[in-house]
């Protein structure tokens, strides 16, 4: 008996006390500012260097470049592709970007499926990969060019 009042006593206690869950999926919860999140990419940021592809720990990335319209000596993107069956979210291919033409999102879900081909995700998608959180590609983007004219 003495136990059951011991519990009762608990929940009162926390009876009135703020909530600590969420009604996902229709509320999201805010990810801190460097949670390493999806990938959004950048086409028009890419020089096609190969460091990410190289950087990459489990050979995730595949891209293929094409030459540059105005200059040949130089390449443009083509194809760009992260497959998230391997992909482990280390930030490796973020950080040796030169032109930050990849980056993590505050993104964490909506990559589950029953058909492991859903996980292979093309220049397409990732460059339209929306975010929430607690920023936006566009502010992102605001920062990121805040720093280069620094
Ligand atoms: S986060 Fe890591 S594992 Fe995923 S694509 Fe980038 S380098 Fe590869
Ligand atoms: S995403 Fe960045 S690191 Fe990868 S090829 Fe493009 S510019 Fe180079």
């Amino acid at each position: 008996m003495f136990r059951l009042l011991k519990g009762f006593g608990v929940t009162l206690k926390f009876f009135g006390s703020k909530k600590f869950t969420i009604l996902y999926p229709d509320e999201k919860v805010e990810m801190p500012e460097r949670f390493r999140g999806i990938h959004r990419f950048f086409p028009d940021k890419c020089i096609v260097c190969n460091m990410c592809v190289n950087a990459c720990p489990t050979d995730v990335i595949t891209l293929t470049g094409k030459p540059h319209p105005d200059n040949p000596k130089k390449k443009v993107i083509d194809t760009y592709n992260i497959d998230f069956q391997g992909c482990i979210l280390c930030d490796f291919c973020t950080e040796v970007c030169p032109t930050a033409a990849i980056v993590m999102t505050a993104r964490y879900d909506n990559l589950s499926s029953y058909d492991r081909a859903n996980h292979f995700k093309d220049i397409d998608w990732l460059s339209s990969n929306e975010v929430y959180g607690n920023y936006t590609i566009e502010e992102e983007v605001d920062e990121d060019e805040a720093g280069e004219e620094k």
